[in-house]
């Protein structure tokens, strides 16, 4: 294996990995990876073929045999070698990022943080995946669980996370036993693949870790393949529920974390100084690009008075390219995706929406022909506009206005999604009633974005999730195992027999 060779082929597509080599695709077909403040073609995205997809999965299935079977020390060492050296090569990888994906260096960093910290939990995974012992469960009779490998697991990943949400899936998956096949986001994956590269020279071995790249064509195929047995995805609700039915319907275990509109409720009694920033950066963000964006800013009774006020703090945030010193907001991922959220805001305008600050026309100096929105907020919202039963994935907030706190949290559950909400009070009486009485998955208490630390799962419910176990922390051990559970008898060579034992019961 060759971990020095480039990850890209001369003509600048991007490689696959397959049995621990880094080789040129042979597909047809190619898209361009773009880097959203300047338009400039950074390198390509080869759809791999579906002889390429086999001999991924086919590699991945043949490590297997021995991967499962290696001492849990040394797959916890490789875990250990890979933070280091994720850790070493944070500010060089973070800079691919921000190239390809347009968020800043800052929030790069956090990125590759957020999914470095799933390969820190990684290391403990003796501890994680210990099953379970009971002594004398009858006369002679112990039981004891085991919690195996279960065989070739694969990922797939969007655009908005290019290191963390790979992150979240092969470590853990690896760590437990099992083989892997990554299918990164073909908008994006220049990132996805430095990390994968530093696995290897954290001595993955070969077939362990195997990456094809592509689009629908590769995710389906993955979905189907008989000797793939789970798939974890994470993207939009569309696409994550057919792969959800799909790959279910071929027998797989399936998660799948899809789209979001998560609401922040303000109460009035809230911090004013810290609620209004803790908006601002939430909403607008990496461009709004997160699944736990604060999208939907919920303010009860009084509170709506500082609207005006979040207007101004949104208007005061620099749009730049990701690279650039103090940016605070980078380009969204591409031409479409501007034209979408436009059209979204455009729509917002003609429903009856109040534009209290307007996006659209932001310009950049020297990044002209950037995909730039600026910060964009809408008063005056009602639940039946596109721009509240949408998700748009941009720097756009939407405020509704209520007159209690139930009716704050009777109009989150009544969304059909379930990611992640937000409330902002200084009453411990509120906020105990509103983490019982709330239906989402992630619940923030005077926290923005509560994305959760790899000891706990990223969770998620209704429309945002398919699936009982989330991305990371115990719940992603469960996925990625099977419980054995073995009930054991010893003779001696003097024991005496009680002869034949027609019922159930252990005796
Ligand atoms: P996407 O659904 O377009 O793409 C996700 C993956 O699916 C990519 O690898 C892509 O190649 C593949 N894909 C695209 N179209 C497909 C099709 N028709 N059939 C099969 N596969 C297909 O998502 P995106 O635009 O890359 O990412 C943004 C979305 O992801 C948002 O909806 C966001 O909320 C969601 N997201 C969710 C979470 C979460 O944990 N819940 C985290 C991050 C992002």
């Amino acid at each position: 294996m060759n971990i020095t060779a480039s990850l890209y082929t001369d003509d600048r597509t991007i490689r696959l990995l397959i049995n621990g080599e880094l080789v040129a695709s042979r597909a047809s077909e190619r898209r361009p990876i773009v880097n959203p403040a300047t338009q400039e073609v950074l390198a390509y995205t080869p759809f791999a073929t579906a002889d390429e997809i086999n001999a991924a999965v086919a590699s991945a299935k043949a490590a297997f045999g021995t991967w499962r079977n290696t001492p849990i020390a040394t797959r916890m060492r490789v875990m250990l070698r890979l933070q280091a050296l994720l850790r070493e090569n944070l500010p060089r990888i973070a800079r691919v990022l921000t190239e390809e994906q347009g968020k800043t260096l800052a929030d790069a960093e956090g990125d590759i943080i957020r999914g470095l910290e799933v390969v820190e939990h990684a290391c403990s995974v003796g501890t994680l995946q210990l099953g379970e012992f009971a002594e004398n469960v009858a006369g002679g009779v112990d039981t004891y669980s085991l919690r195996q490998p279960i065989g070739v697991c694969a990922g797939i990943t969007p655009f908005n996370f290019p290191a963390m949400i790979p992150l979240w899936m092969f470590p853990m998956a690896i760590a437990c036993g099992n083989t892997f096949v990554l299918k990164p986001s073909e908008q994006d994956p220049m990132s996805t693949m430095e990390i994968v590269r530093l696995a290897l020279e954290a001595g993955v071995p070969p077939g362990v870790l195997n990456v094809v790249h592509g689009g629908k064509e590769v995710v389906d195929a993955l979905c189907t393949h008989p000797d793939v047995v789970a798939l974890s995805f994470v993207g939009s609700t569309a696409v994550g529920t057919h792969v959800y039915d799909l790959a279910g319907r071929h027998g797989k275990r399936v998660q799948s974390m899809m789209g979001a509109k998560n609401h922040a409720v303000v109460m009035p009694d809230a911090n004013k100084e810290h609620t209004l920033n803790a908006l601002a950066g939430a909403a607008f963000g990496a461009a709004g690009q997160r699944c736990m964006a604060a999208s939907v800013a919920v303010f009860v009774g009084e509170s709506s008075q500082w609207l005006p006020e979040l207007a101004q703090r949104a208007k005061a945030l620099k749009v730049n390219a990701g690279g650039e010193p103090s940016t605070d907001i980078g380009p969204v991922i591409s031409v479409n995706a501007k034209a979408r959220i436009e059209a979204l805001i455009a729509s917002g305008v003609s429903e009856g929406a109040q534009l209290l600050l307007d996006g659209r026309q932001v310009k950049v100096p020297g990044y002209e022909s950037g995909n730039f929105v600026g910060p964009t907020v809408f008063g005056g919202v009602k639940t039946t506009m596109r721009i509240y039963t949408e998700e748009i994935f941009g720097p756009v907030l939407v405020c509704l206005e209520v007159t209690t706190l139930a009716d704050a949290i009777a109009l989150v559950n009544a969304n059909p999604y379930g990611n992640g909400v937000a409330l902002f009070t200084q009453s411990g009486a509120v906020a105990r009633r509103f983490q019982n009485e709330i239906d989402v998955g992630q619940v923030g208490i005077n926290v923005p974005i509560p994305v959760p630390v790899p000891m706990f799962s990223f969770t998620g419910s209704r429309g945002s999730k398919l699936g009982d176990l989330g991305p990371y922390g115990k719940q992603v051990v469960q996925f990625y195992t099977q419980t054995k559970t073995v009930t054991a008898r010893w003779f001696d060579d003097d024991a005496v027999s009680t002869g034949v034992n027609t019922t159930i019961s252990l005796k």
